[in-house]
């Protein structure tokens, strides 16, 4: 028996995840095929969404719309599922150098949106702070693997969530439609993270996979409503278990947990934390990020069947509520989608 819906999504991670809620929210048939064999980075996310990056702590790109964006969009599937997923978590940053604090004092005074003073000596009964202390405002916390879990307990419930391994091969291309075993659609959407690198439509995309390892560590005592940052970041995980993390690995073998990484996190809280601490796992992530450092979003020139949601990279948390929706406008009114978000922009 042959099921009919408008959209086939393929992935649920946080893009997937999304995409499918927004054409639950617009009461638009879908199905969801997701194989949690294959990698995920979602999975290991830290989920911060944080407005500035970098050494010289700038603001990241187009951050004025989509963190508003996201925060509201978090907060409505936040209410939708009656679970907590969204909190409001200030970054303590501990400067690691007299160089970064002097950084952080220049943009304290230079076009400064999100920076706030701290006083350092309400964070040494718990770090070693010799370069003093600052902060960033309007960062969150998100608990991703919460959110995507019990959304698939949702589209399981409903009957959209089809557990499977989607392969290109078994689709056959129709004008105006595409059928995948039983299911016939209007459109496939592509929110499969790395694995669109091996889908021949989408393959020519600069993608850049990145690699990005974390512990998660048991810190008895340390408050879980903040970010810490030094060398590495310290974020809430559950419970009094937090996040340690990470490195950028751009060329790297496999998926494998590296001792070297283990090694360096373990030197960096020896040296930062002051408390007891307890390694409980080491998970691993490819970022699905690229050399443009921008999303790939739109339908594939010339097989209007397939569309994609894509090269989030570093900053999933942020991109995929406002993206996901953009796609969605595009193909259902043919509304633009950010140029330099576009996959257009390869034509
Ligand atoms: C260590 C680490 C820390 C990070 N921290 C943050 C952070 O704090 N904030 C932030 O914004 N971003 C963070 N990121 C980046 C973020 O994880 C990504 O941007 C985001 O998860 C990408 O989501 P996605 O849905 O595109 O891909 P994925 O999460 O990889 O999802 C792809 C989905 O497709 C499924 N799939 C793949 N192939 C198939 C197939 N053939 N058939 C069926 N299903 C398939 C997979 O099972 C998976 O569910 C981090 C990444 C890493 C690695």
């Amino acid at each position: 028996m042959q099921t009919q819906v408008k959209y086939l999504i393929v992935g649920q991670g946080i893009v997937g995840t999304w995409m499918s809620y927004q054409l639950d929210q617009a009461g638009i048939a879908y199905r969801i095929v997701n194989d949690e064999s294959m990698p995920s980075a979602s999975r290991v996310a830290s989920g911060v969404m944080n407005p500035v990056t970098g050494r010289r702590i700038v603001q990241t790109w187009m951050i004025e719309t989509l963190l508003p964006y996201a925060v509201n969009a978090y907060a409505a599937i936040q209410a939708k599922l009656n679970i907590p997923i969204i909190q409001k978590a200030p970054v303590i940053l501990l400067h690691p150098s007299e160089q970064m604090k002097e950084s952080f004092q220049y943009r304290m005074t230079h076009e400064n949106i999100y920076l706030i003073h701290q006083d350092p000596t309400q964070w040494t009964p718990y770090f070693n702070a010799p370069f003093g202390a600052g902060g960033i405002d309007e960062c969150y916390w998100l608990d991703i693997n919460k959110m995507t879990r019990t959304w698939k307990t949702y589209l399981v419930s409903s009957e959209y969530y089809i557990n499977a391994h989607f392969d290109m091969k078994d689709v056959e291309l129709h004008e105006n439609k595409v059928q995948w075993k039983n299911i016939v659609a209007e459109k496939i959407i592509f929110c499969d993270g790395i694995a669109s690198m091996q889908n021949s439509y989408f393959n020519e995309l600069p993608f850049a996979p990145n690699k990005g390892e974390a512990l998660i560590v048991k810190i008895p005592g340390l408050p879980n409503q903040n970010i810490y940052k030094n060398t590495i970041s310290v974020i809430p995980w559950k419970d009094d278990l937090f996040w340690v993390g990470s490195n950028y690995e751009w060329t790297f073998e496999d998926m494998a947990p590296t001792a070297a990484f283990k090694e360096k996190m373990i030197q960096s809280l020896d040296h930062f934390l002051k408390l007891p601490y307890e390694i409980v796992d080491h998970i691993v992530g490819i970022r699905p990020t690229n050399t443009q450092r921008r999303p790939f979003v739109g339908i594939h020139p010339t097989q209007n069947q397939l569309a994609i949601c894509n090269g989030m990279g570093t900053k999933g948390c942020s991109l995929a509520p406002y993206f996901t929706a953009q796609l969605l406008a595009h193909l259902e009114y043919g509304a633009p989608i950010e140029a330099e978000a576009s996959i257009a922009r390869f034509a």
